[in-house]
């Protein structure tokens, strides 16, 4: 099985649908989303829809349940929380009902999918050492744990004496003793300094990941965000990858 893994959509349209396209190349059959479908992005209602369509799995983010309704923003930042009052109010009630009901977890085989930390999802903590990485991998139930969140792409390994290492590329083969934590990093809103919208493919008879990244008309997304009145933070960002 090849699975085409995604995550932090954030209503960005452009960059989802090379993402899709990179992964239809990639001969997927199976389709992950790791959670934030909406929030900051000019296109939550669309995102949704082909997020919905496409995906065999989908698991809620932070953003999805705020912009639900199911829970609050306080803990957001300010350009945050403006971009939910925004996505709430453009949210159509569909798609509202469909990110309020997502489940937080997804387990499938050997593969956890879980947006934050598996070790509690719903803190919404951020994976970005390897001491939170450890606590982590010793939480997944399986081999393999997919996560978003950071919106940067990454993928720790813990070898068989417990010993945790970050990779440094993008791509990792399976061996067995160890276990897996693959942060897929943002489809429409980067933040490793590269402005390419991220994904994942996992292939699990060759068992193997690597990251694919997609060059999207990134201009494109920042005048609809403009026109839409998005916080002009926002908008810059996704020039910057950052
Ligand atoms: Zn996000």
């Amino acid at each position: 099985m090849r699975i085409g893994v995604f995550s932090d959509v954030h209503g960005n349209l452009e960059a989802l649908n090379e993402v899709l396209d990179a992964l239809k190349e990639e001969s997927v059959d199976r389709f992950i989303c790791i959670g934030d479908v909406v929030g900051y992005g000019p296109d939550p209602n669309a995102c949704v829809e082909k997020v919905r369509e496409i995906s065999d799995a989908v698991v809620a983010g932070n953003h999805d349940f705020a912009a639900a309704g199911r829970i609050s923003t306080a803990d957001f930042n300010e350009n945050a929380a403006q971009a939910i009052l925004w996505t709430q109010a453009n949210l159509n009630p569909d798609s509202a009902h469909f990110l309020h009901e997502l489940p937080m977890v997804f387990e499938y085989g050997d593969i956890t999918a879980v947006h934050a930390t598996p070790e509690s999802p719903a803190e919404w903590h951020y994976i970005l050492s390897e001491n939170d990485a450890k606590r982590s991998l010793a939480a997944s139930p399986t081999l393999i744990c997919l996560v978003g969140h950071t919106h940067v792409p990454c993928i720790f390994v813990k070898d068989p004496e417990g010993g945790i290492s970050l990779k440094e590329d993008h791509q990792v083969h399976f061996r067995s003793g160890e276990k897996y934590l693959i942060n897929a990093g943002s489809v429409g809103q980067p933040r490793n300094g590269d402005t390419r919208a991220a994904y994942g493919v996992l292939d699990t008879e060759e068992g193997e990941f690597h990251f694919g990244f997609r060059e999207y008309p990134v201009e494109k997304v920042q005048q609809k965000m403009a026109r839409a009145g998005l916080p002009l933070w926002l908008i810059e960002r996704l020039a910057l990858g950052q």
